[in-house]
């Protein structure tokens, strides 16, 4: 069992009593360490003030929160090597800025240099084996450290970092930010009519760095990340027509950074706690609102995304890592107000979805004190009790228990429409914050309309009903041919792999892609659809190829045959490739191969650079081109064409030019949008009811991402509060119906070696049944 510090207990940690326990001894604390602090913080929770304290006495605060944090899980040690460990990037940053950027590039200019003679210079200098560029960027510190201004030895290094900026290679001590070209932020070449890109993957920067090179504009009040751009009160947009409105959450990303650059961590991830406890949810590959409104406009801005996940992502590493995490969304003594939770109320509220939306919301009605059920149409895989139980000592076992249970039906489109370009463990790291905290029940299986109608929650004493369900249906274009086989929506070739583990060894989901592949959108889905191409189809052929090489198929039909067939001989291809990459102890090289078999193309109707994707996420539509994604842009698409099996085989699309074009394409994915949904689609009709809110992509207002979801609950869940009632009644109450919303299998009877028959038991499913439905 785990041994807490200042004699509490792990139960300490989920209750109520206990939450208020720990704060007590952090003011006894905060008072021992800084008695001014300590009277700031009493004094703003006494006297109300509307404003929060100010930047240098939050900063103040968090960093002694982490030390007590620390002692709390007896991990002091392990915070002051975190400490340590970044005194070097510290000390890079700092020659990079004062020596690198300030004095070798502005005393010598490209035309200056003889990259060779500097380059011999350098090494005689050097006269040790460099191993990596880590190395080199290392040992140029520490020669730097040695001799003094104008020896001969200071202008060799001078001139060496100098030319390491004008002609490259990069590295962490020799790079500089870039000017931004809105024009060109990624780098197209044209292959006749394709755009494809040109050049190197993206190397990702570090974090750490990201944080130093930010200027803490809090300290001048123009922390543009935060607040957005404003002229005459109004936000102003980029080039692209981006509103530059800043963090929806309002994170003190500036006042973050601040600390995170001197090592303090844990203070860093209490600083984004208070605006964005969910911040399991955001960051690196998700949201960039706070990036594109960065002071810096004209060069590269800074990678807060980054820097914010990797400060969750380090504190979850610490040893009980989640424990720490947890324990800063339930006590947020950086909040002058509601930093504990509320006593239970007993207000019972019914959650429809597990998106962003749907656990944003349960988790700020939990901390609110409502009795939270949270159901989803999707089957939900149960997590292993001793994850909620227990405490997590490493966030390893949390991970290992994801990779066992994914995809476990919670997450919303974060699961399933969303690649695994982030990590999605987090979900089960959000889902545990729940999960271990009372008052909260999570049921799968159950869609709010068919197995259990507004009506049948007022049986169950549900008080409020708060609808997360996202975005309505993928549109699909009237086109001649539109019904041909293989003609799908991308959202549902993302929801086979992402909610199906269609892309898993263990899974008996398949969804049927054939190259070359056709995905028709400028959006992100259109991106993530096209880039997850690229892997699920090697995938897919290889097991085909394992599973019916020299193999008779008697059982499909002459169509089925054919494209079995070519899947299995393309398997056999990326097989082989597997062998040869082991044999030469490289990566495969799939992207050579699916071009060979005619490759994925993404098909836009205007430029590229008008589209979704190219404003709003440029660094993912540069991904896809990197992972062997063409682009044709302007080409309107005019109809289908089929096969004589009555499958597609090309699309016909006409040029700016007027002119045509047939490309071929044996799978089309439609990502062209979707319609809204209301709350009138999903309650039956229900819009007048007032005990019935939207969250989420279903307000108009919040909708399009996981940010602004989590935005629509933080400025909105207060509405749910009104009328509390009594608790004990309806604790017991919803338990005893458990049985009556969710479906049990009661008999599987075998007719034949093909047929079974189930037998269902669910009550409220049986009520609502009208003859027609498929269940
Ligand atoms: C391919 C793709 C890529 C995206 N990429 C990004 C990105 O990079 N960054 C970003 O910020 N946003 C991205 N988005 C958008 C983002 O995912 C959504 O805005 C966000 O998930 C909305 O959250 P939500 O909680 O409102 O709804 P959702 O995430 O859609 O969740 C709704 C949940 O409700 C359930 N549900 C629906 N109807 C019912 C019912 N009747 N009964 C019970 N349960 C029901 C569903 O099963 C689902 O689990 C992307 C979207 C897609 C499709
Ligand atoms: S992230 Fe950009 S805008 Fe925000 S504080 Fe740092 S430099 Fe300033």
């Amino acid at each position: 069992m785990i041994k807490l510090g200042f004699g509490l207990k792990y139960s300490d940690l989920y209750s109520t009593n206990g939450l208020y326990k720990i704060d007590k001894l952090f003011l006894h604390f905060l008072k021992k360490e800084n008695d001014f602090l300590y009277k700031v913080l009493v004094d703003y929770r006494t006297k109300k003030y509307v404003e929060n304290f100010d930047s240098d006495q939050l900063i103040s605060i968090s960093k002694i929160q982490e030390k007590f944090i620390g002692k709390i899980f007896g991990i002091e040690n392990e915070i002051l090597h975190y400490h340590k460990s970044q005194e070097f990037t510290k000390q890079l940053y700092t020659v990079k800025r004062n020596f690198v950027h300030r004095v070798a590039v502005q005393k010598y200019k490209k035309e200056d240099i003889n990259q060779q003679k500097v380059n011999e210079d350098f090494f005689r200098l050097v006269r040790s084996p460099v191993k990596d560029k880590y190395d080199l960027d290392k040992l140029f510190i520490l020669l730097l450290d040695k001799y003094k201004e104008n020896t001969t030895e200071y202008v060799i290094l001078a001139k060496y970092a100098a030319s390491r900026i004008h002609f490259g290679p990069t590295s962490d001590l020799f790079s500089k930010p870039h000017k931004i070209d809105f024009e060109n932020l990624i780098n197209f070449s044209t292959n006749g009519y394709l755009l494809e890109k040109t050049g190197q993957e993206q190397i990702s920067k570090s974090p750490y760095l990201e944080a130093h090179y930010c200027i803490n504009c809090h300290k001048t009040e123009k922390d543009t990340c935060r607040e957005g751009i404003k002229y005459k009160n109004a936000y102003k947009s980029n080039p692209l027509g981006n509103i530059l409105k800043g963090c929806p959450l309002k994170i003190k990303i500036s006042e973050m950074n601040e600390v995170f650059s001197n090592g303090y961590l844990i203070s860093a991830l209490s600083i984004i706690s208070c605006n964005n406890p969910i911040v399991a949810l955001t960051g690196k590959r998700i949201c960039n609102d706070c990036s594109k409104a960065c002071i810096y406009q004209k060069q590269e801005p800074v990678d807060i995304p980054s820097i914010e996940s990797k400060i969750l992502e380090d504190v979850l590493s610490l040893p009980y890592g989640f424990e720490i995490y947890s324990l800063l969304t339930a006590w947020q003594p950086l909040n002058q107000q509601e930093y504990l939770p509320s006593e239970y109320r007993g207000k019972k509220v019914l959650v429809v979805g597990t998106g962003p939306s749907g656990i944003a919301l349960s988790y700020y009605l939990q901390r609110a004190g409502c009795y939270v059920v949270v159901i989803d149409a999707l089957k939900i895989e149960p997590i292993p009790k001793h994850l909620i139980i227990n405490p997590v000592k490493h966030i390893s076992e949390l991970k290992k228990s994801y990779e066992k249970i994914k995809p476990q039906g919670f997450g919303g489109v974060a699961e399933y429409g969303i690649t695994d370009r982030w990590d999605k463990s987090n979900l089960l790291v959000s889902r545990l914050l729940l999960e271990k905290r009372k008052n909260f029940e999570l049921h799968g299986g159950i869609k709010f309309g068919s197995n259990i109608t507004y009506e049948q929650t007022k049986i169950l004493g549900f008080e409020s009903i708060a609808l997360c369900c996202g975005s309505g249906y993928p549109q699909i274009p009237v086109l001649e041919n539109i019904s041909a086989g293989n003609v799908r929506t991308a959202s549902d070739f993302l929801m086979s792999l992402g909610a199906g583990g269609a892309n898993l060894e263990k899974s008996h989901t398949n969804f049927l892609v054939l190259l070359p592949a056709v995905v028709v959108g400028g959006g992100l889905t259109a991106v993530d659809a096209a880039t997850q191409i690229t892997k699920y189809y090697p995938f897919l052929a290889k097991k085909l190829y394992l599973k019916f090489k020299n193999k008779d198929l008697p059982f499909l039909t002459e169509a089925e045959k054919k494209q079995v067939e070519i899947l299995v001989e393309h398997g056999e291809r990326y097989y082989k490739e597997d062998l040869n990459a082991k044999k030469e102890n490289r990566s495969p090289d799939y992207l050579k191969i699916n071009d060979e078999f005619g490759g994925i193309t993404i098909l836009y109707r205007k430029n590229i650079k008008e589209s979704p994707s190219y404003k709003i996420n440029h660094e993912e539509l540069g991904d896809a081109l990197f992972h062997g994604i063409r682009i044709l842009e302007n080409a309107d698409l005019e109809s289908i064409e089929k096969d004589q099996y009555s499958n597609c085989s090309g699309v016909r699309v006409k040029l700016p030019d007027g002119g045509e074009k047939l490309i071929n394409a044996k799978t089309i994915l439609f990502a062209t949008g979707t319609s809204p949904l209301t709350k009138k689609d999903i309650s039956n009709g229900l819009d007048d009811k007032p005990d019935i809110l939207v969250f989420g992509d279903m307000d108009p207002d919040y909708s399009g991402s996981v940010v602004k979801a989590i935005a629509s609950v933080r400025d909105n869940y207060k509405k749910i509060l009104n009328n509390i009632s009594t608790p004990e009644k309806i604790y017991k109450k919803i338990s005893s119906h458990y049985k009556y919303f969710t479906a049990t299998v009661t008999e599987n009877i075998s007719h034949t070696d093909e047929i079974f028959e189930l037998k269902i038991r669910n009550k409220f499913s049986a009520q609502n049944f009208v003859p027609g439905q498929f269940f």
